[in-house]
């Protein structure tokens, strides 16, 4: 039977390859999106993965969206990929309190609400797959992203403790910390500092979106049914 997946942040950047990804190998995929509807559409009408839109910062709105995916699609979430994310990049002594609490509640509260209202339906059914997209600057830090670094490194130590408490379910649980990926996100770099990045690179250039989407795939597939909790470092091999 088609397995569900439902990537958040789907429809743009990294998570718009991991539904255009999960697609190919065959998933029934639902794409949700925040605010940016001309790019779902576009996405929409281009892929044809049904597009839905909610701020996965808040609880209500997270039940809400998913309520209405599961009714649309005529099923409980077999793959969650937790993908959205922003920055509200600052140095932390200048740092407004709104920055932080955005960043924290989109990028790692979201998580948990995301996570805690479809794991009983993953337990239920003894079978699932969380994937949650951490980032290198979770793992290392970066200078005027402490807010962002707390999150990404968070979205590890609940991978590591869920995937302990889901392991007899079925359901396995994984992270995925990626380098530098050409997106939106990182397009706004200034290019003198891009350059800078590049050179601590070994493979010398920033990943590709396709390229976060292929360890997605291998992480959503029976080929990895023996590993969980684990955070993969899709990087370009920089010295963490
Ligand atoms: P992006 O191009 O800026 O896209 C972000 C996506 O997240 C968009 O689809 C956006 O929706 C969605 N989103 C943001 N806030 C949301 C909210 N409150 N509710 C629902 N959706 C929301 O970002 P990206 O570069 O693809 O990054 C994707 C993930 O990878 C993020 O978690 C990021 O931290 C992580 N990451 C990225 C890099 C990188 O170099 N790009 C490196 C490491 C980790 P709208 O389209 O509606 O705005």
């Amino acid at each position: 039977m088609q397995k569900i997946a439902l990537v958040t942040g789907g429809t743009r950047g990294i998570g718009s390859g991991i539904s255009r990804a999960l697609m190919t190998e065959g998933y029934i995929v639902a794409a949700n999106y925040n605010s940016d509807k001309r790019t779902a559409e576009e996405f929409h009408k281009e892929t044809g993965i049904p597009v839905f839109s909610w701020d996965v910062s808040n609880y209500d709105s997270c039940k809400k969206g998913i309520e209405q995916v599961c009714s649309e699609l005529n099923g409980t979430i077999d793959i969650l990929v937790n993908n959205a994310g922003i920055t509200r990049d600052s140095m932390l002594h200048k740092m407004e309190v709104s920055f932080w609490d955005k960043v924290i509640n989109t990028n790692l509260n979201s998580i948990f609400y995301m996570t805690r209202l479809i794991i009983p339906s993953m337990r239920e059914k003894g079978f699932g797959r969380v994937i949650n997209i951490s980032s290198i600057n979770g793992v290392k830090g970066q200078i005027g992203q402490t807010n962002y670094s707390a999150a990404k490194a968070g979205i590890i130590g609940f991978t590591k403790s869920l995937a302990l408490e889901s392991a007899n379910k079925g359901i396995t649980v994984n992270a995925i910390a990626p380098g530098y990926i050409s997106t939106d996100m990182t397009e706004v770099m200034r290019d003198d500092i891009k350059a800078q990045i590049i050179e601590n690179i070994p493979l010398r250039r920033f990943g590709y979106i396709e390229e976060i989407a292929n360890a997605v795939l291998f992480l959503a597939s029976e080929k990895s049914s023996f590993i969980t909790g684990i955070t993969l470092n899709v990087n370009g091999g920089q010295y963490l």
